[in-house]
């Protein structure tokens, strides 16, 4: 194959997408879960990360949880949503955000993206209210740490007397207007997965200011168990609280979270200089108004640098041209120098299980719901993109993003990302 990189010489140690970084006090406290013989889902570690959330995202209740997915599973529980009701949900995200509306047996409904920040559009939000009037619940995520629209988006929401739930799986420590993400939302959901910014190799956490909700979530993660001296339920319990051990890490991590954020800053503004000179934007945010946490670092191609490539549901082809690129060819050749990226997740309107489901862009209905997944296409007849969701997927890609590339490594994924455009 054309290998236009081919002088870049390989890392000597693999460069990941974002994975863990610890420091050593996540032993000291894992080990001293031990040494008590807290080994279950109680004790000082669980107490400890509750406590240090809310005082770093600034909300009154935090309920530490098995994972993120099981804290948006207890906000859409908590939310009300029963069988056969739409919710609106994030469309360029991460499945998490919406399988958990799914598993109430709520309809997701998927609300197309903007360009400023790559989330829900408030505009196509508001559309979307017109369309189904009826829809009480909202799920909006903050993609790759960075803050959505917050004020247009609570405004809409504010307007149709919706609940907002927030995930902020991605953006912990991300503030919009001086506030923590996960605080916007009636209902916030946060992540501790092995490739977030902090991380408890698992773990999620629910905030709310509500101190009924707060334990209710308590309740339902701990299988629902009422005062009683034998085992006595009244309601569907789930087994998603968080283990004491897994709380250790957690609490090791987060006195380093500001650490992390600075780390993942320098390698995105470096990118960007880096870049500066391509055919191509890093991952916007709102300057005026937002500080994003850099999780993860990502270009977008210019429509007219974009060489041929054509995707079907599962592989890729492309042809290189000269001065021309696509996320597959940046993506292969940051591989093959041993460096791992990412395609753009896949909007929810694009993946086969849910594209029967609702969708709403800016100008309304979907036009590109029915052939999506025949991307050579993303483009209509009149020049315009089909959808957002699906043109920034089509020319984007998320970069090696961990805060422990060295600045040498760095350099060559640079220089193998320029490469590409030669
Ligand atoms: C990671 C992630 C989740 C799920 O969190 P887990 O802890 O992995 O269950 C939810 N939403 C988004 C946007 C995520 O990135």
């Amino acid at each position: 194959m054309f290998a236009r990189n081919e002088n870049i010489e390989p890392l000597a140690s693999k460069v990941w997408l974002s994975s863990p970084t610890m420091h050593g006090e996540e032993m000291k406290y894992m080990a001293q879960a031990y040494e008590t013989n807290w080994m279950s889902t109680i004790g000082a570690n669980i107490d400890a990360v509750e406590g240090m959330i809310c005082e770093k995202v600034g909300c009154r209740y935090a309920v530490a949880l098995s994972a993120g997915t099981a804290s948006l599973h207890m906000a859409v529980k908590l939310a009300g949503v029963k069988p056969g009701e739409r919710v609106f949900c994030s469309d360029m995200t991460f499945a998490a955000t919406v399988n958990p509306v799914v598993y109430e047996g709520g309809l997701p409904v998927f609300i197309d993206t903007e360009y400023d920040t790559w989330n829900m559009d408030p505009v196509a939000l508001e559309k979307a209210f017109a369309i189904y009037p009826e829809v009480r619940v909202v799920v909006a995520a903050h993609l790759y740490g960075t803050p959505g629209k917050v004020d247009e988006l609570k405004a809409v929401c504010d307007r149709h007397k919706a609940i907002l739930i927030e995930d902020a799986a991605e953006s912990l420590g991300a503030t919009y207007k001086g506030v923590q993400t996960g605080r916007f939302g009636q209902i916030g959901c946060i992540s501790f997965n092995g490739n977030k910014i902090i991380t408890g190799s698992s773990g999620g956490m629910l905030l709310t200011e509500d101190r009924e909700a707060a334990n209710k979530v308590r309740k339902w993660s701990t299988q629902s168990r009422e005062k009683a001296a034998w085992y006595q339920h009244e309601e569907l319990g789930y087994n998603y609280r968080m283990s004491n051990v897994i709380a250790g890490v957690i609490r090791g991590q987060i006195p380093y979270l500001e650490t992390h954020i600075a780390q993942k800053k320098a390698i995105y503004e470096r990118y960007q200089e880096g870049f500066r000179d391509l055919p191509v934007q890093m991952n916007p945010f709102d300057k005026a108004n937002s500080e994003p946490n850099f999780w993860l670092s990502c270009l977008l191609l210019d429509k007219e640098a974009m060489c041929p490539q054509v995707r079907s549901e599962c592989e890729a082809l492309y042809t290189p041209l000269h001065g021309k690129s696509c996320p597959m060819e940046i993506l292969e050749a940051v591989g093959s120098i041993g460096a791992e990226g990412r395609p753009i997740w896949k909007p929810m309107h694009m993946q086969p299980i849910y594209r029967m489901h609702g969708f709403v862009t800016r100008e309304g209905g979907g036009r590109g719901q029915s052939n999506a997944y025949l991307e050579g296409d993303a483009m209509g007849k009149d020049g315009k993109p089909l959808d957002v969701g699906m043109d920034i997927f089509q020319r984007g890609l998320c970069l090696p993003s961990d805060n422990k590339m060295t600045w040498e490594q760095q350099s060559k994924i640079i220089a193998a990302v320029r490469a590409c455009f030669g």
